[in-house]
């Protein structure tokens, strides 16, 4: 959108290697009893930790989303969404493998804790710990003054706080151990307590911090710490509608309308896409294996991008090419790069994730058990909950227990005890290995023993399941644990975007944030280096 604004007679044609667009702003499309059901398979909602740029904001204004004006409007249909850490429903599931006994806790920060952990597989010093972690005000640091504590926290990871210093019980620290991977994609052993703190992580409110991030802090806690974050938002199929936004504005013809209530039921007309003459061509299941400049970098006339379509190798020529793909395979298909710039480009890890979509007959059995997310630190799955309620336009969302609904579970693969980039290897390759059979009968085995209790029938109840896999998921974000402070123009990221001739990077790698807003902010950046460069006109 950048480049057609800035060159209103360009033509321009986009290049992805999936079979759909949007990348992780994903959208799961479901007929559940005649009705469509959606829900995301990727990106949730906007939500960032800083505010949206006015470049960010003005995109999704452009595109007819007033995010500020909506919000009100979709957060009071369900408050428990945007709230759900105070939810009244919700949950914890404590699971025989890791805790002794299934056993599903309901009220988590609602009931009084010793209603709200009565049944639970925990010793009785456990539970007194995981009391005092929540509710208490004890300074765990005595001494430290609010920055040198946040120094300290800022090396420690949040299992070693809990444990070392707040010396809790090992089976409280079982209960937090996943209370991350939402977030970070790892667990308690490769988080900051620094960070932790930032997002309101129990046993710290008695170190009294002063409010604000200091320098090193990871990306999204820093955020938060200093803003309370952007505007937030969350359509029924995620951030897909902000991406068929962008493809409506691009090509009008491929999504009909003209609001941003009639974008989330607009059917997609993916013949229109790719069509000859037009000036904009969005060309699926193409993937990009090399891409070089016609000359040195300084005096290139064009850029060449080969891609793979229907076993056959084609190349285009254009006057500039912006790569917003994984940054981490920049180098593969850039080999001419400069060699600080392919290190900087390989330093960048990317967090694995699933993200599994599951349909049921009714949410009869939630309604029982009186829950609607479901937290559960042992399982395959560490968190369920049913789809947020979102009515727009003409889109309805089962407001009825006795509707068929969707689940929304996460998994995020990793391998605690390992520095954070390992666990996304090691996670990456099991999600690359496991078959999806294995994911159903993880699926099922965790909804009847988690629901049912309910009536839940696993069988008879699941209507349909989509695995989102996202090996190459969330972007790579400072961690003070592994990662030495740098400054700005060090950072790996930096680095890596460099433009290099007619190629100029783009991506929210390139931004070292693992949100929408950083990833628009990055395509506009890319887009200025191309036009205001020497090449640019
Ligand atoms: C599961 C999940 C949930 C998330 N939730 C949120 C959220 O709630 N809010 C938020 O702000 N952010 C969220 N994010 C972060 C998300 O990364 C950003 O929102 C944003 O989608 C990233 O956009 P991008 O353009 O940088 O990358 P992507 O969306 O990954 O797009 C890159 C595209 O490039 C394609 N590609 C890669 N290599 C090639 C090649 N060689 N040839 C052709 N095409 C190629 C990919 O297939 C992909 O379509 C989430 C991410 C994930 C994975």
């Amino acid at each position: 959108m950048f480049y057609r604004d800035a060159n209103p007679k360009a033509r321009i044609l986009l290049l992805d290697n999936h079979d759909d667009f949007g990348g992780h702003a994903k959208r799961n499309e479901f007929d559940l009893g005649g009705q469509t059901r959606l829900i995301n398979g990727g990106t949730l909602l906007i939500d960032s930790p800083r505010p949206y740029s006015a470049v960010a904001d003005g995109v999704l204004k452009a595109i007819g989303i007033d995010a500020a004006a909506l919000a009100p409007v979709i957060q009071a249909q369900d408050p428990d969404f945007y709230r759900f850490q105070d939810s009244t429903r919700l949950g914890v599931f404590f699971d025989q493998e890791t805790f002794g006994a299934d056993h599903l806790a309901v009220g988590y920060r609602h009931k009084p804790w010793s209603e709200f952990l009565a049944g639970a597989p925990l010793s009785a010093a456990a539970k007194r710990d995981i009391e005092r972690l929540e509710t208490d005000t004890q300074d765990y640091l005595p001494g430290l003054t609010s920055l040198q504590k946040k120094q300290k926290l800022m090396k420690l990871s949040y299992l070693a706080y809990l444990r070392d210093y707040a010396h809790a019980d090992p089976q409280a620290l079982a209960l937090y151990q996943s209370r991350t991977q939402g977030e970070w994609g790892v667990g308690i052993d490769a988080v900051s307590a620094l960070d932790c703190w930032a997002l309101g992580a129990p046993g710290m409110k008695g170190l009294k911090l002063d409010k604000g991030s200091i320098p090193g802090m990871g990306f999204t806690p820093a955020g938060y710490a200093d803003t309370g974050g952007s505007t937030r938002l969350h359509f029924p199929d995620g951030n897909a509608t902000i991406a068929r936004g962008l493809v409506r504005k691009l090509i009008p013809a491929a999504i009909p309308g003209s609001s941003v209530e009639d974008l989330v039921t607009a059917r997609a007309d993916y013949s229109r896409l790719d069509r000859a003459g037009e000036p904009v061509r969005l060309r699926l299941n193409s993937t990009a294996v090399r891409v070089w400049n016609d000359g040195t970098p300084d005096k290139a006339s064009r850029v060449n991008v080969t891609y793979l379509r229907d076993d056959r190798a084609l190349t285009v020529h254009a006057a500039h090419c912006v790569l917003a793909c994984y940054n981490m395979i920049i180098p593969y298909l850039a080999p001419e790069l400069p060699e600080r710039q392919k290190q900087a480009l390989h330093q960048l890890v990317k967090t694995p994730l699933v993200y599994t979509s599951v349909a049921i007959r009714n949410a009869r059995a939630w309604d029982k058990l009186g829950v609607g997310y479901i937290y559960s630190p042992g399982c395959y799955h560490t968190m369920a909950r049913l789809n947020a309620i979102v009515d727009i336009g003409s889109y309805h969302s089962p407001h009825s227990p006795d509707d068929p609904t969707l689940v929304w579970m996460t998994k995020t693969p990793c391998r605690p005890g390992l520095p954070e980039h390992e666990q996304n290897r090691v996670g990456r390759a099991e999600l690359l290995a496991t078959p999806f059979d294995v994911f159903e009968r993880n699926i099922r085995d965790q909804l009847g023993r988690m629901l049912g209790k309910g009536g839940f029938d696993p069988a008879a109840d699941i209507t349909a399941i989509t695995v989102n896999r996202w090996p190459h998921g969330y972007a790579p974000e400072h961690n003070s644990l592994w990662e030495p402070e740098l400054p700005e123009a060090e950072e790996p990221q930096v680095i890596g975007r460099a433009r290099f001739g007619r190629i100029a990077i783009a991506n929210s790698d390139s931004g070292g944030g693992a949100y929408t807003d950083v990833a628009i902010d990055q395509a506009h950046r890319a887009v200025n280096e191309l036009l205001g460069s020497a090449s640019g006109a």
